[in-house]
């Protein structure tokens, strides 16, 4: 919704640059992306699914399988993972878990979430827990904000870092908090516990090009939703409404009126996830 502190990264190893639909790209030595041809307002150019693998494992991790309907995709990514020693799901969105039941189909691999609805053939994720697969040392972080269930995973492999940031930090632009699951105040403890846990780590985010360094984008996410509740408040106080009161919608154009329309419906989602912020300080 506003523009990104960093540049796109530069041409990854295997030569080619995001977007890059149909081919696999290298992003580090353990881990490529294939990208989904499913763009819109939300997806930014598509979803993600990344590939992770320690150079010479004779298996794959794969993060996010994409969503349902996208068949050529689905094949793609088995067909350059290989053998599927486990899925990864970030979190419950469509466009991350839609074609995670034919992936199943097509690899057999055991699938593992933070919630029980989206683990199959495996206990779900717990929290700080650490995996060993593919060649990788893979640590759990449950970042709660864009929704309940979202789930960051740090990837080390020879003293190499990278994090898998689902929607929770995207590679361009800023995300949505959910308001379904989603909180602000989960959303601002997480990105805190990014910065902590994983500020050098190379930012692998599940829509938009790849980051050299966490660091500095969590801590521009931070500033941005301080802003715009800045703006929040402002706005309510020339309506005259208390957070209970306002409608999200004269909020949003209080507040987003130097935005696209088109992502105004977006834009009310954040909104009452930050009135309802405001209604719990
Ligand atoms: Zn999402």
């Amino acid at each position: 919704m506003s523009s990104h502190p960093l540049s796109d990264t530069e041409e990854t190893p295997s030569g080619a640059s995001h977007p890059a639909y149909g081919t696999v790209r290298e992003v580090t030595p353990f881990a490529s992306v294939l990208l989904c041809r499913n763009p819109g307002v939300m997806e930014l150019d598509g979803t993600n699914t990344w590939i992770l693998r320690a150079p010479g494992s004779p298996t794959a991790v794969v993060v996010d399988p994409g969503p349902a309907k996208h068949g050529a995709h689905r094949r793609a990514v088995a067909e350059a993972a290989g053998d599927v020693e486990l899925v990864l799901i970030t979190h419950r969105h469509h466009d991350h878990v839609g074609a995670s039941k034919k992936f199943r189909k097509l690899t057999g691999a055991p699938q593992r979430a933070y919630s029980d609805v989206y683990s199959k053939g495996a206990p779900r994720l717990r929290d700080r827990e650490v995996i060993h697969a593919a060649g990788l040392r893979i640590t759990v972080m449950h970042t709660p904000g864009h929704t309940a269930d979202s789930t960051s995973f740090l990837v080390e492999w020879e003293g190499r870092r990278a994090v898998l940031t689902g929607d929770t930090i995207l590679g361009r632009g800023t995300t949505v908090l959910d308001p379904a699951d989603g909180t602000l105040a989960d959303y601002f403890h997480s990105l805190n516990r990014l910065i902590v846990d994983a500020s050098d780590a190379v930012v692998l985010p599940g829509h938009g090009p790849d980051h050299a360094e966490l660091g500095p984008i969590a801590r521009y996410y931070k500033q941005h939703r301080e802003e715009r509740l800045e703006q929040i408040r402002d706005a309510l106080d020339r309506l005259g409404v208390t957070p209970k009161e306002a409608k999200p919608m004269k909020v949003v154009r209080a507040v987003y009126a130097d935005v696209d329309k088109k992502l105004w419906p977006a834009a009310r989602m954040s909104v009452k996830t930050q009135l309802h912020y405001l209604r719990s300080l």
